[in-house]
């Protein structure tokens, strides 16, 4: 696996290891090869490519993007069958997109990367399996979300149930006739509950927090427009290309303080909310927020669920978790079969042990309040590149186009490595503390600051989203700025 280290660029391409096959990981080896470059390994964890897609099993799992914009621009998918993409279906779109594009061979699966550390001019690897390999250039694409947060109540271990994250669904457990608990009202419990509430003999949804949820209807495909999708390849792409489009004049232009968009998005939960015909459920349910402050649940299946007589919503307090159920704090237990934790994840977290130069530990530079150059680069730490690392998400948009622009970014930089122009680049540290400052001034005006707590902020309630247009993303991200690297 190990590859002999020469220092000369003009004979050979820079090698690149990449850290997780999901969604960005892959879509770094289909560029790469697509650029020409084929001295590059993929290393990944599970058996298989997929990330979140192939981790989070729950019931009725999807994707609240519009599918056809959910998809690699240069690979449209006309085979998707809902207009909001099932959690299977996309996992075989990834898991075709490594066929057609011949990743495959590319990958060492079932091999995570223990820690990576800069020496000598380069990244020495250390593998799970005790293995060591070099990279002139790492590429970190461990996904945003998948290091599952379980809440900090007193007595987790007591229950004598079956109880599960939500990312770690135990399909041999039964939920026919049980009385089921589920605590936190995120999109994933948004998803969850309607499929659940027809099985299950009682539900009981905790939630310490309102959500606003925004109402669009789902639909399937029928052969015909699939068919037709296929025969005309342009559709397809014209299909992505407007669906994207449209998410972006609505959602992240309402995000960022567009009043028009913002009264448009407002009036759509509002008046979904008030399909809750119970009063008391109604206020129950009404945030006291703004909307779009956390992120958008997208879901017109949630509300209808809640209102099913076997569904209790309960915002009391919780005191602990007992062995019989969930203790309140006002004295009540709710006695449960299987307790669902929907509470979250630990959002940018890796288990990658990363050492940059005079030997900072990425995880502590990291910590509280991340420091990131464009989204995309460290100081600190040369040719290391983070695909969806904090201040990636641009409101409820489709990740991959982000990572698309990200991951042509790396190829400049690689191309600039390859002519051997540069053998190693780090941004300045001056530059990306103006630019951290930056981006706190450009939330100001946004949603993610109007006053609620959520993944989108770091440790001192400041956001680490992108709080500016794409427009602007995509120049951020159209060439790499020497003068704005330590460069050597
Ligand atoms: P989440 O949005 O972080 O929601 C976690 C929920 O758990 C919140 O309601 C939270 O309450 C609650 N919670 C956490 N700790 C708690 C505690 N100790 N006691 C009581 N409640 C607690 O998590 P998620 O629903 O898994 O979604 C995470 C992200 O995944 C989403 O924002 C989205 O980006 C992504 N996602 C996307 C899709 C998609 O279709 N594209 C689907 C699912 C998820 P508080 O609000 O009070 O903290």
């Amino acid at each position: 696996m190990a590859q002999t280290h020469s220092n000369s660029f003009s004979t050979r391409q820079p090698r690149v290891v990449i850290i997780g096959a999901g969604m960005s990981g892959l879509l770094m080896g289909i560029k790469l090869r697509q650029s020409g470059y084929d001295n590059f390994r993929i290393y990944e964890k599970a058996a298989r490519v997929g990330g979140t897609w192939r981790e989070n099993t729950y019931p009725n799992v999807a994707c609240d993007v519009p599918a056809h914009s959910y998809a690699y621009s240069f690979a449209p998918n006309p085979e998707w069958n809902w207009r909001y993409g099932r959690g299977e279906e996309i996992q075989r779109y990834f898991e075709r997109c490594e066929q057609k594009f011949g990743m495959t061979p590319f990958i060492t699966f079932n091999c995570g990367i223990e820690s990576a550390r800069w020496e000598d001019g380069r990244w020495n690897i250390r593998t799970t399996d005790g293995k060591e390999d070099w990279a002139d250039v790492l590429v970190s694409a461990v996904g945003a979300l998948h290091h599952p947060r379980y809440p900090d109540i007193p007595g987790v271990k007591n229950f004598s149930g079956a109880a599960f994250h939500t990312s770690c669904w135990d399909h041999g457990v039964n939920i026919r006739n049980k009385r089921v608990g589920v605590i936190g009202t995120g999109s994933t419990a948004a998803q969850v509950i309607p499929d659940i509430v027809d099985k299950a003999d009682e539900v009981t949804l905790f939630q310490r927090t309102a959500q606003w949820v925004f109402a669009t209807p789902n639909k399937k495909y029928s052969e015909s427009a699939k068919v037709r999708l296929r025969r005309h390849d342009w559709l397809a792409r014209l299909k992505h290309w407007l669906g994207l489009h449209l998410f972006h004049m609505f959602f992240s232009t309402a995000v960022r303080g567009n009043q028009l968009t913002l009264w448009l998005l407002s009036r759509n939960v509002k008046s979904h909310l008030k399909t809750i015909i119970d009063p008391e459920l109604r206020r129950k349910m009404t945030p006291d927020y703004p909307p779009a402050c956390k992120r958008l649940v997208i879901s017109e299946d949630f509300y209808p669920a809640i209102q099913k007589e076997n569904v209790e919503v309960v915002t009391d307090a919780i005191d602990s978790i007992v062995p019989q159920g969930v203790r309140l704090k006002n004295g009540r237990v709710v006695e449960l079969d299987i307790l669902v934790y929907s509470t979250g994840f630990w959002p940018y977290k890796t288990s990658v042990n990363v050492t940059g130069e005079n030997g900072v530990k990425l995880d502590e530079l990291m910590a509280g309040s991340p420091l990131t150059y464009r989204t995309i680069a460290i100081p600190g730490f040369p040719n290391y590149f983070t695909l969806f690392g904090p201040y990636s998400p641009i409101g409820n948009n489709s990740i991959i186009e982000n990572s698309e622009l990200q991951a042509g970014y790396v190829l400049e930089c690689l191309e600039l490595i390859k002519s051997g122009k540069v053998k190693s680049m780090s941004p300045r540290m001056d530059v990306a503390l103006r630019m951290k400052e930056e981006m706190r001034k450009g939330m100001k005006g946004t949603v993610w600051a109007s006053g609620c707590s959520s993944w989108y902020l770091d440790a001192n309630g400041d956001p680490i989203a992108y709080p500016y247009s794409l427009s602007r993303f995509t120049r951020d991200m159209s060439a790499p700025l020497l003068n704005e690297f330590i460069v050597t």
